[in-house]
């Protein structure tokens, strides 16, 4: 049994704790929600249930399929225990179908689908706006070695490919969605969370959005978005 201990970090979406063991970390998934750098400020109704939920089942498959990772398991509804990461600063965006950012900067229509899959960098750093970066800059500001970049390109890759045909059995393309990556006892892990929060994800037959842009763009029914997708990926799909 692993005691919860003081309060390390809490963060937007999530409060960190330390446990009576150092490699392990209590995480408790919260229902408050930003957007825009933190802006955009408000609760789902219990996102942080759905998130936890949705997460430990998507971290317990990747690692099954041979992607290890932070996940060691549930401690409740909206909490769970996790390898302890030093984290690193670098958000990896994977993206299949053109959304968001990329469909401004580039000035593609939202939901032109990439010929290819496309991989992004950003600086994790709330003061500057997560800045996008590449992997020079990653390299002279000692972000992470070419080495751990190696390794985390190489499983983003993958974690995009089978992801993706997770999502397609269940009826869902995955658009885009965001890593993180951190150091366990010298091991590059995934970490953090994949969920509504961090996924766009549309239904593939009527592309309604089921992610966190119903928050960010203020389309209603944000929970049942969140509740559609834990169903979906507990497969329980009608
Ligand atoms: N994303 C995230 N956290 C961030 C930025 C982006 O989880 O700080 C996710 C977002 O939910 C989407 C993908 O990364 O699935 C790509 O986001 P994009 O760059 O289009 O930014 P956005 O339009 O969300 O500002």
């Amino acid at each position: 049994m692993v005691e919860k201990r003081q309060l390390l970090y809490e963060g937007k979406a999530k409060k960190i704790y330390q446990t009576d063991n150092p490699d392990y970390l209590w995480v408790e998934y919260k229902d408050d929600a930003t957007a825009f750098d933190g802006k955009k400020k408000g609760t789902i109704a219990d996102k942080g249930y759905y998130n936890n939920q949705i997460s430990a089942i998507l971290f317990d498959w990747l690692k099954q399929k041979g992607i290890d990772n932070h996940f060691v398991k549930l401690l409740g509804d909206r909490e769970q225990l996790v390898k302890a990461l030093e984290i690193i600063p670098v958000e990896v965006i994977a993206r299949n179908i053109a959304a968001g950012s990329l469909a401004k900067r580039l000035g593609m229509e939202e939901g032109t689908e990439l010929p290819k899959p496309v991989l992004e960098f950003c600086y994790k750093s709330d003061e500057l706006g997560d800045p996008m970066i590449n992997e020079y800059h990653i390299d002279a500001l000692e972000l992470a070695t070419i080495d751990q970049m190696n390794q985390i390109k190489k499983q983003a890759w993958e974690i995009n490919k089978l992801l993706v045909d997770y999502f397609k059995e269940k009826g869902i393309l995955l658009v885009d969605f965001k890593l993180e990556f951190g150091v366990h006892r010298g091991q590059v892990l995934l970490g953090d969370e994949i969920s509504p929060d961090t996924c766009r994800f549309w239904d593939a037959e009527t592309k309604e959005k089921l992610d966190k842009d119903r928050f960010r763009r203020d389309m209603g029914r944000v929970e049942d978005a969140y509740r559609e997708i834990l169903r979906r990926v507990k497969g329980e799909v009608d």
